[in-house]
């Protein structure tokens, strides 16, 4: 496997090599069916066993009982803006959004277009290097929902607690960090992920509903934005993105083997930790953009003293097998992610790699 490469792109992204050999292995006969599981009907036992396992799996992981769905839709996370204020945003009522990022802004503004929203915290001044403190939040009257943004991907921010606001359905956007820490699931109405990071290839998006929310859904908007005509259908409405389930299902079998969400999370500290105490180390050189107190486990965003730096350093670390750092333009810089499936021998060669540039340059 000398070939492949450290792979810090911020999505797609690095997945565990285990699962990306077993869908190889499995790839031209699936299961003894004599069909690759891009060539199976979804109506099909084996595809269906797929897709009742990863329900269960992910319910698993996350310690849900039967009063939660898991779904698997397609749009990635970007239809999930437009759904949820169709879904639970009724005609004069109002949506609390908190933002912490462009996701959240793109957020609110699919809510802006379908009814009344309310912005509840930003922290946009200082462009997005903290999450808002608790009493900086400041909701409406009667929210239909709170939606929040878990992992920040273009800052390198994320929630270390989440905040809880009564009644208010609370809803977040955890495409970022999905699955990467345990979290009291329960305390949200409505959890939704595109896939391409933490749990599996584009194309399918996770989306875990409260049945309380399932059953408030209108009858009156498009169907394939319907979440209870999803739920009722258990995710097979019309044809589904078999293949990106089916590695979804490989991922969370491989997180279930490895320890669950507890060692997921010890694993993602002492990755992250190896690459933030070399920014710290050198704050002369390297500066990181998050406040110390706001800083994502999966993606570390920090700057160089010069942009031709930056430029240097992308190249010569592409050059050392260190791929996809370049900063979101929002930021600039340098963003590393590490998501689940990044072993701790790539963020232990990407922090010698730091050490190294900056005796070189600083
Ligand atoms: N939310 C967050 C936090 C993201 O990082 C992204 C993608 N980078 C999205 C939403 C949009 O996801 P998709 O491309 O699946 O629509």
């Amino acid at each position: 496997m000398s070939d492949r490469i450290f792979n810090f792109n911020a999505g797609p992204a690095v997945l565990p090599l285990e699962v990306l050999q077993e869908a190889q292995a499995d790839f031209l006969n699936y299961k003894g069916t004599g069909m690759s599981i891009t060539e199976i009907s979804h109506r099909s036992k084996a595809y269906e066993e797929v897709n009742t396992q990863a329900e269960a799996d992910t319910k698993e992981l996350l310690g849900l009982g039967d009063d939660y769905r898991v779904l698997f839709l397609q749009g990635g996370a970007s239809t999930q803006f437009a759904a949820i204020p169709m879904n639970f945003l009724p005609q004069g009522a109002t949506a609390d959004y908190i933002l912490t990022g462009s996701w959240s802004e793109k957020a609110l503004k699919e809510a802006q277009l379908l009814g009344n929203t309310h912005v509840a915290a930003t922290t946009a001044d200082g462009n997005y290097k903290r999450i808002p403190k608790m009493e900086e939040i400041k909701l409406s009257e009667k929210p239909a929902y709170v939606h929040l943004t878990s992992n920040n991907t273009i800052y390198g921010t994320e929630w270390q607690q989440f905040p809880t606001f009564g009644d208010a359905p609370l809803i977040a956007d955890m495409s970022s960090d999905m699955l990467s820490r345990p979290f009291d699931a329960t305390k949200f109405a409505m959890i939704y992920a595109g896939a391409q990071k933490n749990l599996g290839p584009a194309g399918v998006t996770l989306v875990i509903l409260r049945q309380d929310m399932i059953e408030r859904c209108p009858k009156n908007i498009p169907t394939m934005l319907r979440y209870d005509i999803h739920a009722k259908k258990d995710s097979l409405y019309n044809t589904p993105p078999a293949f990106s389930v089916y590695m979804v299902h490989l991922v969370l079998k491989w997180l279930k083997k490895n320890g669950g969400l507890t060692a997921m999370a010890e694993r993602n500290q002492a990755k992250a930790k190896l690459v933030y105490d070399v920014i710290d180390a050198a704050p002369g050189f390297f500066s990181g953009h998050a406040d110390k107190d706001s800083r994502s486990l999966m993606n570390v965003t920090f700057r160089l003293p010069s942009e031709d730096l930056e430029k240097q350093f992308v190249a010569e670390a592409t050059a050392a097998g260190l791929g996809g750092l370049k900063g979101h333009r929002s930021v600039g810089g340098l963003r590393a992610s590490i998501y689940n499936a990044m072993p701790q021998a790539g963020c232990q060669a990407l922090a010698d790699f730091m050490k190294e540039f900056q005796r070189k340059n600083g």
